[in-house]
């Protein structure tokens, strides 16, 4: 499970053998610990001529604690100015011809990015603008964020941030517009999204509010986890747990000891439940009913590979693999909905995978589960936000875990370094990112995808 070549190429040693061999360098990334300031240096905000954006992101900043460099301070020319993230507010651009903005301001500071510094480029959906060449020139800004994703390096990443007009004013906030794009940006900028780069992220309209302390955005949530016993599961429960969450930990009952340590170390309850019994919907229901009375976020993260070429597969196998990952997640969302258990304000968070975007040898079953995963992200959000519920997916890339642990040595490598970051992810990493999808103050961010992949090669 440990990456021992990323642990060496920190070593002296294996600092001069990767300059002189022109090795892959993983960086060391920058992860999120309470109490971390958002970002390793001030932040330089841009904007293009007619930008809608750059004044209330730039409240967001100050009030995060974030330093606003000034570009027009003289600063003494061998002491050149370094950031923690480059900001440019691109809703101003309204025709090809405007791209160039986007070279001027990024050009000179193309060199000046801290490591783990932050790129990111805040545009309009395309399909909200009134006109072609309008929706032409943001669709063009995706070239630029996953460029600059793959060339900036040293554990630099750039996103691209797609919010809606429905906003309203900078103090008027009624669609939630302006609270998830801050929660959004607070991800974005601080170290609980290391390996996710190159993302388009969509920023709408929903139900959202603001945590009385950002230091514990799920104050007062009650969360289930589901396959919470080890790997991603039991990250994500710490993660929330750290949060201020209450965490609902649900396993199967041979995972039991597993898990009630995971539930006993955060002070959350165990739940001992193979997902794919028939009764599981209700037994979860009637459980969540009698102990908490709702379910504020749902996430279903248990899931499992039965690997083999489908012209070898059995059919038990791919049965399994798409009861397990798919069709016991609508099961389960069907009760809880119908039950009205997820109140207004709820979050349904599914784990995907990039192998559901890009298919992968050897696994047709699964691949098929997770792009279902995917179908059903799209297919429930719209009719789930007229509730004030959202709902989206995370798709991890190579994380760090036993299943990851018994690929072949040559494959394994392979998946580690390709990608912008040259390393695998960690469970809290993917942990982070479905944290954020879930506080109060995401309520806007909803239908979307997240590839928590350190800008994979593969799925792209
Ligand atoms: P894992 O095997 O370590 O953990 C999965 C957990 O789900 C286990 O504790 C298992 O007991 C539980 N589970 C399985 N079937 C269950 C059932 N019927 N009822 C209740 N619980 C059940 O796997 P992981 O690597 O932590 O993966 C977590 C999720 O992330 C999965 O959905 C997986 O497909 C996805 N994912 C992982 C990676 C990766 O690189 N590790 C990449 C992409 C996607």
């Amino acid at each position: 499970m440990t990456d021992r070549y990323a642990s060496f190429v920190q070593s002296a040693a294996g600092r001069a053998l990767v300059k002189r061999l022109g090795l892959p360098d993983p960086p060391r990334l920058r992860r999120h610990h309470p109490g971390d300031p958002l970002l390793p240096g001030p932040a330089l905000l841009g904007a293009a001529t007619g930008g809608r954006l750059a004044e209330p992101v730039a409240e967001i900043l100050t009030a995060a604690g974030v330093e606003l460099a000034d570009p027009t301070a003289a600063t003494p020319t061998d002491t050149p100015q370094r950031y923690g993230a480059l900001l440019f507010d691109a809703t101003g651009i309204t025709d090809s011809t405007d791209l160039r903005q986007l070279y001027d301001f990024f050009h000179p500071q193309a060199r000046a990015v801290l490591p783990s510094g932050r790129v990111i480029v805040l545009g309009t959906p395309p399909q909200e603008c009134p006109t072609p060449r309008e929706a032409t020139a943001q669709r063009a800004l995706e070239g630029l964020v996953r460029s600059i994703g793959k060339e900036f390096g040293r554990g630099v990443t750039a996103q691209l941030v797609q919010v809606s007009r429905g906003g309203g004013a900078a103090t008027a906030d009624p669609a939630g517009t302006l609270t998830s794009l801050e929660s959004t940006l607070r991800f974005l900028l601080s170290g609980r999204s290391a390996y996710v780069s190159g993302q388009v992220i969509r920023v709408g309209s929903g139900d959202a509010s603001a945590p009385a302390d950002w230091s514990r955005p799920l104050d007062g949530q009650v969360v289930l986890v589901t396959g919470a016993a080890r790997g991603i599961g039991a990250a994500l429960a710490r993660v929330l747990a750290r949060d201020g969450a209450q965490v609902v930990a649900l396993d199967i009952p041979a995972a039991g000891d597993a898990l009630a340590a995971v539930a006993n170390d955060i002070g959350g309850t165990a739940v001992q439940l193979d997902l794919t019994a028939p009764d599981a919907p209700t037994r979860l229901a009637d459980h969540l009913a009698s102990r908490h009375g709702r379910i504020d976020v749902v996430v279903h993260n248990a899931g499992i590979t039965q690997d083999k070429t489908l012209g070898r597969m059995d059919a038990d196998r791919w049965d399994q693999v798409i009861d397990v990952n798919l069709s016991s997640q609508e099961r389960i969302n069907d009760v809880l909905l119908e039950r009205e258990l997820i109140p207004a304000g709820g979050r349904i968070v599914a784990v995907s995978s990039i192998a559901g975007i890009a298919g992968n040898r050897g696994q047709t079953n699964y691949a098929t589960s997770k792009a279902g995963v995917i179908g059903l992200v799209d297919s429930l959000a719209p009719a789930l936000r007229e509730r004030g519920i959202s709902v989206n997916a995370v798709a991890p890339g190579f994380i760090e875990t036993r299943l990851t642990a018994r690929i072949p040595l040559m494959v394994r490598e392979a998946g580690r370094r390709m990608n912008s970051l040259a390393q695998g992810g960690l469970p809290v990493d993917v942990a982070e990112t479905i944290g954020w999808l879930a506080w109060p103050a995401s309520g806007a961010v909803s239908g979307n995808v997240v590839r928590v992949c350190g800008q994979s090669l593969l799925g792209a």
